[in-house]
């Protein structure tokens, strides 16, 4: 009986020079398509934060896949972190460094309340800059950041290196 941390292995496809080249990208869409391993991703991640967590925010766009998933699993609210210049509303940004470049996140300005524990969710964790942007942001605004929580997390890239003293938590480490 293989655990469901080999189950998600084996699931993952990797697709090399994409999008750039010298970049082995982790497509996740195989475990989305497969009912019953999607199902069971959830369900390792909800009993980990049942009862522990006010919302959960996932960053786009597979953190929405997951993020929202795990709220209705949860029974909270979701928000959605965003690209620069997707939301509607008056937002917060957060402009961080990219391993060529950089990249500006951002979420409405009322998406967060002081006193509130929130689950940041994504679905690979690379050099960590987008996690941690996403937890300043989350902070920025007066709530507790509980955990990042993702399915894959590349730790050649030392993501985790930007997240120190926080909660990180992965289904399947890429060394
Ligand atoms: P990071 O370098 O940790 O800021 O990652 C940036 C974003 O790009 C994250 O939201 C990841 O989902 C995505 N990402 C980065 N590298 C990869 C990769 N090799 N495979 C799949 N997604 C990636």
């Amino acid at each position: 009986m293989s655990t469901l941390t080999e189950r998600v292995t084996a699931t993952l496809r990797d697709i090399p020079d994409f999008p750039a080249t010298g970049v082995v990208f982790k497509d996740i869409t195989p475990v989305l398509a497969d009912g019953q391993l999607f199902a069971d991703v959830l369900g390792d991640m909800a009993q980990r934060w049942r009862g522990q967590v006010d919302v959960v925010t996932g960053i786009e766009a597979r953190g929405f896949v997951f993020g929202a998933a795990l709220a209705l699993e949860l029974g909270t609210g979701f928000v959605p972190i965003r690209k620069a210049g997707k939301l509607p509303g008056p937002t917060v940004a957060l402009s961080y460094d990219l391993e060529y470049g950089s990249a500006t996140i951002e979420v409405h300005d009322d998406s967060f309340h002081p006193g509130q524990r929130v689950l940041v969710v994504d679905d690979v964790l690379a050099t960590g800059g987008t996690a941690e942007a996403a937890c300043r942001l989350v902070e920025q605004l007066g709530a507790t950041v509980v955990a990042f929580e993702t399915l894959v997390e590349l730790a050649f890239l030392h993501g985790r290196d930007r997240l120190t003293g926080r909660d990180v938590r992965t289904l399947v480490v890429v060394d």
